[in-house]
């Protein structure tokens, strides 16, 4: 229900709502109670691989520590974290 009074929160004589805040009043309450949403963290990334030791070629998925190494030439691959 509207009705007509003084604003909770910026004391001016206006059409209230049922919190006895004035429309203008309402969103900024709204906005303030609004949070940033969080730092967006890639889903997925990629960095290359060097590593001497791992003579190898192949895949390889841990998922203990969410990666996965990818090597297509014996040392040189890249590491996809997940
Ligand atoms: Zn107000």
């Amino acid at each position: 229900m509207l009705s007509f009074g003084h604003c909770r929160r910026c004391k001016h004589r206006r059409i209230l709502n049922d919190f006895d805040l004035c429309v203008a009043c309402d969103m900024a309450r709204f906005e303030a109670v609004g949070v940033d949403p969080p730092p967006r963290k890639p889903l997925i990334r990629i960095r290359p691989l060097f590593a001497w030791y791992d003579m190898w070629i192949g895949v390889f998925i841990d998922t203990a520590k969410r990666r996965a190494y990818v090597l297509p030439l014996p040392c040189i691959g890249f590491v996809i974290e997940f």
